[in-house]
């Protein structure tokens, strides 16, 4: 059984974006499970030959929802049960936002390996987003391009050694 990654974060920092990059062709299925598991995908993923099970989740997704927080989590944590790492991603040249803070928090008490990543980096993009990312206490940030492909190497050596 391959290592199970579940991305993780709040929308629209390319968190599908990341899994279809790591993913490409090789989507397995789109689970389609009604209620907490709605919107999670998952697909076989290599990364420079590490081979690992990916999730995408979106479970920070319907702003519009009064009872959201326990909802998102609850969804979010079917998705981190039983994982083996998973991928926190930002949005490096927004900055941390409160969302963010919350979610990282909420991680932090989660039993699961995190590497922090801060996308939307390319072209030495997004500077002072990575830097806040220190603050988060997450260890260091990747910055990578989920849309261009950059960072690759070094999301693999944060990753290896998790999985
Ligand atoms: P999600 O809501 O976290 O799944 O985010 P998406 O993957 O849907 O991406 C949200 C938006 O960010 C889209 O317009 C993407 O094209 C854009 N995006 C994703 N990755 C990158 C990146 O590496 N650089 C830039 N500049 N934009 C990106
Ligand atoms: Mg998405």
């Amino acid at each position: 059984k391959l290592p199970e990654v579940v991305i993780i974060g709040r929308p629209n920092v390319g968190k599908s974006t990341l899994f279809n990059r790591l993913v490409g062709k090789r989507l397995a299925l789109v689970d389609d499970q009604p209620g907490v598991t709605r919107d999670r995908r998952k697909g076989e993923a290599g990364l420079l030959g590490l081979e690992f099970e990916a999730v995408d989740t979106a479970g920070w997704e319907d702003e519009d929802d009064a009872s959201l927080p326990g909802r998102m989590r609850a969804q979010t944590q079917v998705s981190l049960k039983g994982a083996d790492a998973a991928l926190f991603v930002y949005d490096s040249r927004a900055g941390l936002t409160p969302l963010d803070e919350e979610i990282a928090q909420w991680l932090r008490e989660q039993e699961v390996p995190v590497v922090l990543i801060a996308n939307k980096a390319e072209g030495n993009g997004g500077e002072s987003g990575i830097l806040e990312g220190y603050s988060l206490g997450m260890g260091d940030p990747i910055p990578v391009s989920a849309e261009h492909g950059e960072g690759v190497a070094d999301l693999y050596s944060a990753l290896f050694p998790l999985i």
